[in-house]
């Protein structure tokens, strides 16, 4: 039987969400309005138009550059929670059951905030809305923010429970490598603080062993370790996730080298393929269509699909309580 996104419906879970690159047009004009430059000016083309990527996207440093203007929009302490609440009723209204929201705290920083006071923008945001979401705190890739990331780190621990559950590395992978980050990753592990780390994307397979050494519990993106089939079947052996966000790494090249088929391979060879987003304006996409998209190009039916909603419960850094109901949620 063919996958529909009406049975999806209720069932979808997104792991691999950067809040910032999935503000709607409509959450773009309110969060504008609140920091009172409203977008009047602007019609719907013309905000959409700041907030995604074209098809004629280069590479990952150019969708990178689509982080500029919403970044501009969450700066405020009520920003930070608006924004945060609107993308949890959105999804809420789209059918998800669950998702990992992810940001860097010092990217909203510019005027004036700490990354703390971020944070508890972000929960505020959070529990305002009665969708079930968790927060992962991204690290950011850049050459002299060494002590940004490590006070990411420490809040992480701080705040880790029921709604931080993770941190992150995310930025320009090509420009500054993987292995720099060892020292950041090191704090996490002896603060107990699980991570995931974009590998693999702009960067080769090893991106993703440097990653792994480092401790990463998952991988996000991870489809250019399909260049090395030794790496490949280490991550099918030891079960660690791959957050395939299928759009976006077409869209930023990460899937030239491998080719598309790279997803279909990951998964025939056994491993953890956990289907996610990344970036639904940036990237112009959300989970459902990943999945319609996917199903499409490897020929999956409903059972497989089925299978890649497990995996991401496997995957996902919720509790064990949580993740018993997702089951019974995907399974029933
Ligand atoms: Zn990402």
């Amino acid at each position: 039987m063919a996958v529909s996104l009406e049975r999806l419906r209720g069932r979808l879970i997104d792991l691999h969400l950067h809040s910032d690159g999935s503000i709607s047009i409509s959450a773009a004009r309110r969060l504008a309005e609140l920091g009172g430059t409203p977008l009047d000016a602007l019609s719907d083309a013309e905000v959409f138009d700041r907030i995604s990527v074209g098809d004629s996207c280069e590479d990952l440093n150019e969708y990178l550059d689509k982080f500029v203007f919403p970044l501009s929009l969450i700066q405020t302490r009520e920003q930070v929670a608006e924004h945060i609440r609107l993308l949890e009723d959105e999804l809420k209204e789209r059918g998800y059951a669950y998702a990992e929201l992810r940001f860097a705290p010092q990217s909203f920083c510019e005027r004036g905030l700490t990354q703390r006071q971020v944070v508890e923008a972000a929960l505020e945001g959070l529990r305002a809305s009665d969708f079930e979401a968790r927060l992962i705190l991204c690290c950011m890739r850049g050459a002299d923010n060494l002590a940004a990331n490590l006070e990411t780190i420490e809040l992480a621990g701080e705040y880790l429970g029921n709604e931080v559950v993770a941190a992150d590395l995310a930025g320009a992978e090509a420009i500054f490598p993987t292995a720099d980050f060892a020292p950041v990753f090191e704090r996490a592990r002896e603060l107990g603080v699980p991570f995931t780390i974009h590998a693999g994307e702009a960067d080769g397979p090893q991106s993703v062993r440097d990653a792994l050494a480092m401790g990463a519990a998952r991988i996000g993106h991870g489809v250019r370790a399909a260049e090395d089939p030794a790496l490949v079947r280490e991550l099918a052996e030891r079960q660690v996730p791959i957050e395939v966000c299928y759009t976006s790494e077409l869209q930023t090249g990460a899937l030239e080298g491998v080719g598309v088929h790279a997803v279909g391979e990951l998964l025939e060879a056994g491993c953890k393929v956990v289907i996610c987003s990344d970036n639904n304006s940036v990237s112009n996409t959300w989970v459902g269509r990943e999945l319609m998209l996917l199903s499409d190009v490897l020929g999956l039916g409903n059972a497989e699909v089925t299978q890649l909603l497990l995996n991401a419960v496997d995957a996902s850094f919720a509790d064990e309580a949580t993740k018993a109901r997702l089951r019974g949620v995907i399974a029933g």
